[in-house]
């Protein structure tokens, strides 16, 4: 039977969401491909993300426990990845577009010699094979592309395909697997971002802040809506460029891509770059004072006003409406 096969990517002893939407994904794959879905574990041998897996559809985990993987490194990581696909020899290769895959997926899909799509939002099957949707032109236009050969290596943006419920009568079979662990630069330490408590890659909302902010004194407006609504806070590369916020909270073409259901944008103009990293989101909500700001013609709800008015009080009845539900 043909094999999909999914990286599944962990932390604090959980499979990461961009993950578990992956073998979702695969799974719904599979059944139209009558294939069967199977995913890599590296850097833990714990059972719990077998059971996670297993749950959501993979029939079977291939785990590299070596403690020596714990921490994410380029090299073997991908020896090991491309180990499996070596032996397996899937039809597909699903990985999330992470960090992590970002910079994985392209040098396995090297190693075994495969066609990579990118950031892919959508994929349907044709004759058997896979199809997919993937933004162009920094999310100008969408391409549809199909691979020459297999295995057919895509990597899927988080928070766009659907998270099916686990199912905990649906069990994987854990394959054990090593790997030479050694790698010519590894990670030696590793420092928290100061982003908020809410990570924005994986956010289900996201409020994000530009230059119609006015100051970095102001920036607290946003943290405020975002610790209201629990979402992650985000900004345009114009405040990050002018030192108001780190650049790990840029959204945009040359920073983060978000897909979250809710994207509320704040003071900012909806550049073509910034678009690029969220017009995929489900609501956008735009506070913006110019009723031409090209934000308006994403948005689903535009509200036409002064920031420093508007933010406030939508802060306010956030946190109103989150206490009266208790
Ligand atoms: C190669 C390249 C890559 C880029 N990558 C990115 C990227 O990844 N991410 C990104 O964001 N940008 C990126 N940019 C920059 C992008 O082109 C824009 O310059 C930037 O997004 C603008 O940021 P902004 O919306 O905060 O500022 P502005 O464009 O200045 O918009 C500010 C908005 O605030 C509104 N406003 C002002 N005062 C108020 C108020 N009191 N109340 C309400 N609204 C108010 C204004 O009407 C205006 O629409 C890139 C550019 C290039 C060339």
């Amino acid at each position: 039977m043909p094999v999909i096969l999914t990286l599944a990517e962990h932390k604090d002893g959980k499979l990461r969401r961009a993950s578990l939407e992956t073998i979702s994904e695969a799974r719904r794959l599979a059944t139209a491909l009558n294939a069967e879905v199977e995913s890599v574990i590296i850097g833990s041998g714990d059972d719990a993300l077998v059971d996670e897996a297993g749950a959501h559809g993979a029939k079977r985990v291939h785990v590299f426990a070596d403690a020596a993987l714990a921490t994410y490194a380029t090299e073997p990581y991908a020896r090991a990845f491309a180990q499996v696909i070596a032996s397996v020899k899937p039809a597909a290769v699903l990985v999330p577009f992470t960090s992590m895959g970002k910079d994985l997926a392209p040098r396995v899909a090297a190693r075994v010699g495969a066609g990579l799509a990118s950031d892919c939002v959508a994929f349907e099957v044709e004759a058997g094979r896979l199809k997919a949707r993937r933004p162009m032109y920094a999310g100008k236009a969408y391409a549809t592309v199909q691979w020459d050969g297999e295995p057919q290596m895509a990597t899927l943006r988080p928070n766009v395909f659907a998270l099916d419920a686990p199912d905990a009568s649906r069990k994987a079979e854990k394959v054990a697997a090593t790997v030479d662990a050694t790698a010519r630069a590894k990670v030696t330490a590793t420092h928290a971002s100061g982003g908020g408590k809410v990570e924005l890659g994986e956010a289900q909302i996201v409020v994000s802040g530009g230059r119609g902010l006015k100051g970095p004194e102001h920036f607290h407006l946003v943290q405020e809506l975002a610790e209201a609504l629990g979402a992650a806070v985000g900004a345009s590369r114009a405040i990050v460029d002018a030192g108001w916020v780190d650049h790990q909270l840029q959204v945009g073409q040359t920073g983060k891509t978000v897909s979250p259901n809710l994207y509320v944008a704040v003071g900012l103009s909806g550049a073509i770059q910034h678009l690029a990293g969220m017009s995929s989101s489900r609501y956008i909500v735009a506070i913006n004072k110019d009723a031409d700001a090209p934000i308006f013609k994403v948005a689903n709800y535009g509200i036409l006003g002064d920031v420093f008015e508007v933010v406030p009080k939508l802060t306010e009845a956030a946190k109103a409406y989150l206490q009266s539900r208790g």
